[in-house]
């Protein structure tokens, strides 16, 4: 990750680097992933969660927290114990936090997420000035930014992400000119980035990349310098079986298959998901690469084949590499039909996870 971090820093030249550690870290572990960043250097990390958020604080982390959508009036008093910096977006719920940091004393500090298209959060563009204009006027909150999100993943889509970023950019440089002051402001995350979309704001705000993983299509660019970060995972083989031989019929031949059946320790509770329709998955077992024939809860079951490749207890490789045999995340995104994004966070439950240091 930190080879990751050289290459975002690197294109994102002048631009602060802000980490998105939002959904557990992209299901790689929060608390770990952030203090590997706040050691490379990192000074912000945004995330969505305000559990995850507290859990940071109380791992010890002293960073700037920055909170995504997903906070509600009832966080209030946590977010101003722990000093963690929400987004608003609605006048109810900045005349509520104002209210409560008044109450407690403190100044909030806030972050105002603009939707300048994407349609998900944000306070709409064209009523985004007067929303922005009316936060930087309250003597209970402090604006530490205006952000906003743009992500895409195709040539037609960065044409509409560039077109939708010169809007925010003129209600930046417009606030600015009615003298309202904002420390930061953001619109591109790893797609923007990865791809040298223009830019005049202060910071990115970067997931993807930082994980080794680019949200472009190949048309776009190359993935090629950002390193994977799920480097292995492996299971045990908790079953092996009698081979059997089974002949059928082809045009006058009779071709004979020699199966051996075999079982591993790993499922769909743990995250993994099955080929779709007309895919078929592999793991490397005995140094080759084998086919996955079914997928259980708890198991694999797996067709050593003819020969007797792999013992019991040994460990079949799901990713991984081993003598030439190679299965990446990639691969399984291929033959799942989910991204390698949508991987990794699956596998982020109940698999031990070792990071290398
Ligand atoms: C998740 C997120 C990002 C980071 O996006 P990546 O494509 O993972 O780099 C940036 N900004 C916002 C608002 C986000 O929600």
């Amino acid at each position: 990750m930190r080879d990751n971090l050289a290459l975002v820093r690197h294109c994102a030249g002048p631009r602060e680097v802000i980490a998105s550690i939002k959904a557990n870290a992209y299901g790689l572990g929060v608390v770990g992933i952030a203090q590997a960043l706040v050691d490379a250097g990192v000074e912000k990390l945004w995330t969505g969660n305000p559990d995850e958020a507290v859990a940071l604080r109380e791992a010890g982390i002293t960073a700037q927290i920055l909170l995504f959508g997903g906070v509600r009036p009832k966080h209030f008093p946590v977010l101003l114990a722990y000093d963690l910096q929400p987004t608003l977006f609605e006048d109810q719920s900045a005349e509520l936090l104002a209210a409560a940091a008044l109450a407690a004393g403190k100044r909030a500090r806030v972050w105002v997420k603009v939707d300048a298209g994407l349609g998900r959060l944000g306070v709409p563009l064209e009523q985004a000035g007067a929303f922005i204009r009316r936060l930087a006027s309250e003597p209970a909150l402090e604006l530490r930014g205006v952000y906003t999100h743009l992500p895409f993943a195709s040539q037609d889509g960065r044409a509409w992400a560039i077109d939708r970023y010169s809007a925010f950019k003129q209600l930046t440089v417009d606030l600015a000119q009615s003298g309202v002051s904002i420390p930061v402001t953001q619109a591109w995350g790893s797609s923007g980035l990865l791809s040298g979309a223009p830019d005049s704001s202060t910071a990115v705000c970067v997931g993807h990349a930082l994980y080794g993983l680019s949200p472009l299509t190949p048309e776009l660019a190359s993935r090629k310098e950002l390193k994977p970060l799920v480097k292995s995972l492996s299971a045990d083989i908790i079953r092996v079986d009698y081979a059997t031989e089974s002949t059928s019929q082809a045009g006058g031949y009779a071709l004979s298959k020699r199966r051996r059946p075999a079982t591993v320790a790993i499922g769909l509770g743990d995250g993994l998901r099955p080929a779709a329709s007309g895919h078929s998955a592999r793991v490397i077992a005995g140094g080759r690469c084998v086919p996955v024939a079914a997928f259980t809860l708890e198991h694999l079951m797996i067709d050593l084949g003819g020969e007797n490749c792999a013992a019991l207890f040994d460990q079949a490789t799901i990713v991984g590499r081993v003598g030439h045999a190679e299965i990446t995340l990639d691969d399984w995104a291929h033959w799942t039909g989910a991204s390698p994004l949508e991987l990794m966070m699956s596998l982020s439950g109940r698999i031990p996870v070792v990071h290398e240091e």
